[in-house]
């Protein structure tokens, strides 16, 4: 079902698969890391390699800075000394970490080049930075050729995923079947308030490490859905990462967009879903 390969070569893949890009808006690793470890993550830790995450350090510490990174093609880095080759990287001079294997392309940003290059570009939206209501809010959909958002997407949403997911497979459901497609989706029921993914948890409790990590479990429950459809056509390369984590009182922070451990480390994982055979 899933082909772990730490390092595949994307002028290969591109062209060939679809893409699925994933991220689990303000994931915090280390919550990442415990749910995984203690058999919480059946679905996610199937597909990562070796059943495990990925330390990696975020491009920004907040939605809008690390999505427009990521867009260009600035994943998260691993968090070791480098340089590491990136699998996407737009074309400028002096780039130590364009390599064998890395995607290059002249437009400015992954979405336009894979539009480019035939690929349906997909959004679903969930954190406000894709909400679509203002024009700050439009800048990151409007790089896709069909973008979508929901109220019950919102981080307000206790069933966000799931509707998430419902959006992804109409998109598929609805694309002729010799059109490839790059999904991208950000999974908003990580970043607060996440305190009804915990049962038994109430409002004025509020959101701690241990809702973060139930709203987690919630995603692992429906993600199944989402790799099914992009793998139902043909191969998909998926990338599942988060774009930056959030601190619940560590050291006195609270929240995210400031330079904490816990908000720039980061959970990542790349694999392929297969088709069914
Ligand atoms: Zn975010």
């Amino acid at each position: 079902m899933t082909t772990p390969d730490p390092r595949p070569d994307m002028t290969e893949v591109i062209g060939r698969d679809d893409v699925l890009l994933l991220t689990l808006d303000t994931l915090r690793y280390d919550v990442a890391v415990e749910a995984a470890a203690a058999g919480r993550l059946p679905n996610l830790a199937a597909h990562l390699p070796g059943g495990q995450w990925q330390r990696r350090h975020a491009p920004g510490s907040f939605t809008y800075a690390s999505h427009h990174a990521i867009f260009a093609g600035f994943l998260p880095t691993p968090a070791a000394p480098g340089p590491h080759p990136r699998l996407f990287a737009a074309r400028f001079a002096g780039s130590e970490t364009t390599a064998d294997g890395t995607f290059v392309f002249d437009e400015p940003d992954l979405v336009t080049a894979l539009a480019a290059r035939g690929y349906h570009t997909a959004c679903v939206g969930g954190v406000g930075f894709f909400n679509k209501q203002g024009a700050l809010g439009s800048v990151l959909p409007g790089l896709f050729a069909e973008s979508h958002w929901e109220k019950e997407f919102s981080v307000a949403s206790p069933t966000s995923f799931e509707a998430q997911v419902a959006c992804a497979e109409r998109i598929v459901s609805a694309l002729p079947e010799d059109r490839q497609l790059f999904l991208f989706v950000n999974a908003s029921a990580l970043h607060q308030p996440n305190w009804f993914h915990l049962p038994g948890a109430t409002r004025e409790a509020g959101d701690s490490r241990a809702t973060h990590a139930a709203a987690l479990e919630y995603i692992d429950r429906h993600v199944g859905r989402l790799f099914d459809v992009m793998r139902s056509r043909r191969r998909c390369f998926a990338i599942v990462c988060s774009d930056h984590g959030t601190a619940y009182g560590d050291d006195g922070y609270t929240g995210h967009r400031l330079g904490h451990e816990s908000v720039w480390t980061v959970p990542y994982g790349h694999f392929f879903l297969e088709p069914p055979a």
